[in-house]
């Protein structure tokens, strides 16, 4: 490791930013739909998904000596592109050039998001609330297990970057990493894109098979979710969901008023 590792030439960083943004300019006349990682304050995530993800990662080993380089790249707006699709994510990173960054990931095995869905059954009232991160500890622990949860794990997920410093994980794929975690804060469904499942599968199912009985359902919060999740996320719930004995309450009266009409 020789002098000036990782810097030459060393570009400052407001020089850097400016020539990003002309250079998503020019992407973006020519129909490229680009999204930057704007991160506001020093905190790179602050909602349940965007910090879950982070610290998952933050989890292994095989990323917790190289990951923290990405935070000051994520911070300072070099990841002026960032895509997430089924299985990958596609970015684009200032560093001393523009390189380009992919990071494949494995979809959820099926077998994994059944167990998922099945310990989290019920427990998600309402897709805004499991987007949001409302969700009980139980379902927290479900979603965010090391090992059996919906983040990936280091051996499901392989790294590449065009820069020359490339090796294993370089601090572009770091920032990227990161700024992840700044888009699922934003749009916490493209978790699920990205593993591959449906989202809403994980709300209100009670009992297996549900989720398709739900299916109409789901439609409809879908529109929601679609719509500017800011906007959603500014909205308090008005209720808390109703409890199981004020429904059979309920019912119970009815039976008693129509004992009575009898
Ligand atoms: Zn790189």
């Amino acid at each position: 490791m020789g002098w000036g590792w990782g810097w030459r030439p060393y570009v400052p960083v407001a020089q850097r930013r400016r020539k990003a943004i002309l250079q998503m300019e020019k992407l973006r006349k020519k129909g490229a739909a680009i999204a930057p990682v704007r991160i506001e304050g020093r905190q790179i995530a602050r909602t349940f998904w965007g910090k879950a993800w982070c610290e998952h990662l933050e989890k292994f080993s095989d990323y917790e000596n190289r990951l923290p380089r990405g935070r000051t790249y994520v911070r300072n707006g070099a990841v002026c592109h960032l895509e997430i699709r089924k299985g990958e994510v596609w970015a684009k990173v200032m560093g001393s050039h523009l390189y380009e960054v992919q990071v494949k990931v494995k979809t959820l095995p099926e077998d994994r998001w059944k167990t998922v869905k099945e310990r989290c059954g019920g427990k998600v009232a309402s897709l805004l609330d499991l987007l949001r991160g409302r969700l009980s500890e139980r379902v927290m622990e479900v979603v965010t297990d090391r090992d059996s949860g919906l983040f990936p794990r280091p051996k499901e997920i392989s790294l590449a970057c065009s820069c020359p410093d490339w090796a294993e994980m370089c601090k572009h794929v770091a920032g990227v990493l990161y700024g992840v975690g700044a888009r699922l804060d934003e749009r916490p469904e493209l978790l699920f894109l990205l593993r591959g499942v449906d989202h809403k599968e994980l709300v209100g199912s009670a009992q297996a098979g549900s989720v398709i009985a739900r299916g109409k359902k789901g439609g409809k919060h879908k529109k929601l979710a679609d719509g500017d999740l800011g906007e959603v996320f500014g909205i308090e719930l008005a209720a808390p969901p109703r409890k199981a004995h004020s429904a059979r309450g309920g019912r119970r009266t009815a039976r008693r008023l129509g004992r009575r009409g009898r």
